[in-house]
């Protein structure tokens, strides 16, 4: 990639962001497309944040993601927010319109791509999902989205569970969407056609662990999907788990990949390599695994 002096700007925020694998996937996809773009980095602290986001139109930033610990925080200061990020409730890509900056999300598509690929007809399809953090909210709206008979929300903490299905009260999926403590697994896993860990459990370093014992694996049809959001180790243990029950798995690379190649595709308008993104960031975790985050 040559930099010259009509070169634009593109990048992530965040703080820290030193781990950020994004701009690996980024420049990779900037470079085969031959796109005069180049993909930093901005460590931006809390009480810079809006500094920062008025400063960015000024030196011709075009477009950016968003991390942690900035995907509420940011939402006051753009000048519009797309409904998918209104019902998830963060923004993780930011694009410049005729009115300013507008924010959505891209994780729910992301996380969802892969699922697409598969011959399923989702309107019958129970779904299980393990933990009902951040990146929960991105899997419930994508299942939605997808048209998911039901989505069951498993956590450890039924107040966080509660006021996790009440966020979704005002959409039209609200009644496909029920939570449940840990202890009901064993009578939601006969009958879950997809089950998702959306906790970190699992990950590197505790690459031993898995959300799900062995047992309660056995419990899921052999016809079920194990998604794992992880993607440092692949597989995680729980895949390997559900692999050997000839479940069919997916990790978290793609979904990765795809929340990024959408944001990619928002800002340059064209479609983008998604499979030089993936590899590119496959090539940097098996150099650089243990630093990335
Ligand atoms: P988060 O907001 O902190 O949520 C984590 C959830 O997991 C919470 O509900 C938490 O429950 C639960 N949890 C944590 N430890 C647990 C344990 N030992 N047993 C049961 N539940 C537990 O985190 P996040 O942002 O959603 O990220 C979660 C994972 O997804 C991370 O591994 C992250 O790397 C991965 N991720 C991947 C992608 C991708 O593109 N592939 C995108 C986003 C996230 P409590 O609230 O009770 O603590």
């Amino acid at each position: 990639m040559e930099i010259t002096g009509q070169t634009q700007l593109l990048g992530v925020i965040g703080y820290p962001i030193r781990h950020s694998l994004s701009p690996v996937m980024h420049n990779a996809a900037l470079t085969e497309l031959g796109e005069n773009y180049v993909y930093l980095p901005f460590p931006i602290a809390p009480q810079d944040l809006p500094t920062a986001i008025a400063a960015f139109p000024l030196i011709g930033v075009k477009g950016f993601n968003v991390t942690i610990p900035h995907k509420q925080a940011i939402m006051p200061l753009l000048q519009g927010i797309t409904p998918t990020a209104q019902r998830i409730g963060a923004v993780n890509t930011v694009y410049w319109t005729e009115q300013g900056w507008r924010g959505t999300n891209t994780d729910g598509l992301g996380f969802v791509t892969p699922l697409t690929a598969l011959d399923r007809d989702w309107s019958r399809v129970k779904a299980v999902i393990l933990g009902a953090g951040g990146s929960a909210r991105a899997v419930v709206d994508g299942l939605a989205q997808l048209g998911c008979q039901q989505i069951q929300v498993v956590g450890r903490n039924v107040e966080k569970l509660t006021q996790f299905q009440q966020s979704w009260s005002a959409t039209d999926f609200y009644h496909r969407l029920t939570v449940h403590p840990w202890e009901s697994l064993p009578t939601l896993l006969p009958e879950a056609q997809l089950i998702v860990n959306t906790t970190p459990v699992g990950m590197t370093p505790q690459i031993d662990q898995s959300p799900l014992s062995e047992s309660f694996i056995q419990q899921l049809p052999r016809t079920a999907i194990a998604y794992d959001l992880i993607y440092t180790p692949r597989p995680t243990h729980f895949l390997q788990l559900a692999e050997a029950q000839g479940l069919t798995i997916i990790d978290g690379l793609e979904m990765l990949v795809q929340q990024g190649a959408a944001a990619l595709q928002l800002w340059i308008n064209r479609p983008v390599p998604d499979t030089t993104m993936g590899q590119a960031l496959q090539d940097y975790l098996q150099s650089n695994g243990s630093l990335a985050g």
